[in-house]
């Protein structure tokens, strides 16, 4: 996967490409799909939602430009395996979903992966982020926002970094955001595909 899937397309950050082969992937995806965890594509993980492509983890986490020790905030948990990448490359981890029955199993994945101790599984609204956590040095968003989340953009530190796909509920543009006193400095990355983002500041259910 990190050779065909990322390295071989426009993925450098050795960072993100060793995390990336450290996270086992099958411990994050449900039996049924087991085979095909490290196939180049988003998969089922029930409730009607995915585990994102392995390529869109990685280019979001490469945007993130982490160190080591920051504080992130990851929204649309999912299936957590996107919030364990994340626990590789930074320092704490906070990750968010609305759906019950998945923060629970992504609870579960985490652990049984080793990285309990490192990422927090939130219940809740994730487009009004985490205020008694803010500010974050990153955020990352695993599903399509109509527009850039305002609220979310507050809770990023000074220069702090958040990317979310902007778009349609059919298509979406990976959006970079820097955090700077003249407001926003946005940078379009690639198309992309993903859930709508459904909340307060995202889609109606
Ligand atoms: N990063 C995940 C991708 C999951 S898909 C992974 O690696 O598996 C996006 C997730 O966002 C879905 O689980 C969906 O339920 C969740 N989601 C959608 N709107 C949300 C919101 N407003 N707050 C928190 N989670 C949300």
């Amino acid at each position: 996967m990190v050779e065909r899937q990322l390295r071989r397309r426009d993925v450098t950050d050795e960072r993100v490409l060793d995390a990336m082969e450290r996270v086992p992937r099958e411990l994050f995806v449900p039996d049924r799909v087991r085979g095909r965890a490290y196939d180049d594509a988003a998969l089922p993980i029930g409730a009607g939602q995915t585990i994102s492509q392995p390529y869109m983890v990685a280019r979001i986490c490469e945007a993130l430009e982490l160190h080591g020790d920051e504080k992130v905030l990851d929204v649309g948990t999912g299936s957590g395996y996107q919030a364990a990448v994340l626990a590789e490359l930074g320092g704490e981890v906070h990750t968010i979903e609305r759906l019950e029955e998945l923060a629970e199993l992504a609870r579960a994945s985490l652990a049984a992966a080793g990285y309990g101790d490192r990422v927090r599984v939130h219940l809740g609204d994730g487009t009004l982020g985490l205020p008694e956590q803010a500010p974050f040095r990153a955020i990352a968003v695993a599903a399509a926002a109509p527009e850039l989340p305002t609220t979310l953009y507050e809770q990023l530190a000074e220069r702090g970094r958040l990317v979310v796909p902007v778009g349609g509920r059919h298509g979406q543009q990976l959006q970079v955001v820097v955090r700077s006193p003249e407001g926003p400095a946005v940078v379009r990355s690639v198309p992309c595909r993903f859930v709508p983002l459904v909340g307060e500041e995202g889609f109606s259910a």
